[in-house]
């Protein structure tokens, strides 16, 4: 069994020979878990932190209804192979007179961003704050989460931070719905009708395989599938995957960025627009 520590100071006082990191919000499923074990079969020493960042929230509400069980995550994290927990309080991150932000510019702007706003502002500071504190040889981020992966790429390149990031692939249930902690938040319906979304998704990677590349052309068809099952997405487009500008003409590595409320539940998805190895 590994050890959960709370501050910095702690966290030093284990030696830092290779070190893979985690950083989450808790609540951890299999998503979490495989980034995990990746983490630990490549390091010698898998760092999980835990922390429900509050700078990342545009909604008090939202934070408050976050699930926390430290108890439960940490076993689960260490029966994954994580050897050492971080899960410090927010005073420890953001101590009295915290007044340095990290701002990700106009790639924190849009998408995601447009509907959360200041959210990538949190997310970048705290990341920032934990690779320092943690001070890992790499760090391993889920591409479920396609738009902060490459904030934090962008981020770590320019401030020149340590270690280097892994983006890791998505975690699906058996009908493709990404791995979320929002997903529990569905209604059976809901749950059901969520099935749409990477239905959407994988429509578009089929047309673009088989009969047009025009973003325009892809993305009326994906709509057309969410609006068989009642949705009618935030943003569903066709991007550049570095810079995440919307691409008229769809080439093999752009992405498919898709966001949704589903019963009340707002869920983000993407994919490549030729999956790994070939459609
Ligand atoms: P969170 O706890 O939501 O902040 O997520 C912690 C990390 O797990 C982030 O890097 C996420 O992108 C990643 N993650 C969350 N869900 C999945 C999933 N279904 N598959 C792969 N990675 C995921």
């Amino acid at each position: 069994m590994g050890q959960v520590v709370s501050t910095p100071a702690e966290l030093r006082a284990f030696p830092n020979a290779d070190r893979g990191f985690v950083p989450t919000m808790g609540a951890l499923h299999a998503g979490h878990l495989d980034l995990i074990k990746r983490a630990a079969s490549e390091h010698e020493q898998a760092v999980v932190s835990i922390f429900v960042n509050p700078a990342q929230f545009s909604n008090a509400g939202d934070l408050d209804r976050y699930p926390r069980d430290l108890a439960s995550d940490a076993q689960i994290a260490f029966a994954a192979g994580a050897h050492l927990i971080y899960a410090p309080q927010p005073s420890t991150i953001y101590g009295t007179g915290f007044s340095t932000w990290v701002d990700p510019g106009p790639l924190g702007d849009r998408w995601e961003g447009a509907f959360r706003p200041g959210h990538f502002r949190g997310v970048a500071t705290v990341v920032t704050i934990l690779l320092n504190t943690v001070r890992p040889r790499a760090a391993y981020f889920g591409e479920k989460d396609f738009q902060q992966l490459q904030i934090i790429r962008r981020m770590h390149h320019d401030l020149v931070l340590p270690g280097d990031i892994v983006g890791h692939p998505t975690i699906r249930d058996q009908d493709g719905l990404a791995l979320s902690s929002r997903n529990s938040r569905l209604s059976p319906d809901a749950r059901a009708r969520a099935r749409a979304i990477p239905d959407a998704l994988r429509a578009m990677q089929r047309a673009a395989d088989g009969w047009t590349r025009k973003s325009a052309v892809l993305e009326n068809l994906g709509m057309d599938v969410l609006a068989m099952s009642g949705i009618s997405p935030d943003y569903l487009a066709v991007v550049d995957a570095g810079s995440l500008e919307p691409v008229p003409d769809a080439a093999a590595d752009d992405r498919i960025l898709l966001a949704a409320e589903v019963g009340g539940v707002r869920l983000i998805d993407n994919m490549p627009v030729v999956p790994i190895g070939g459609a």
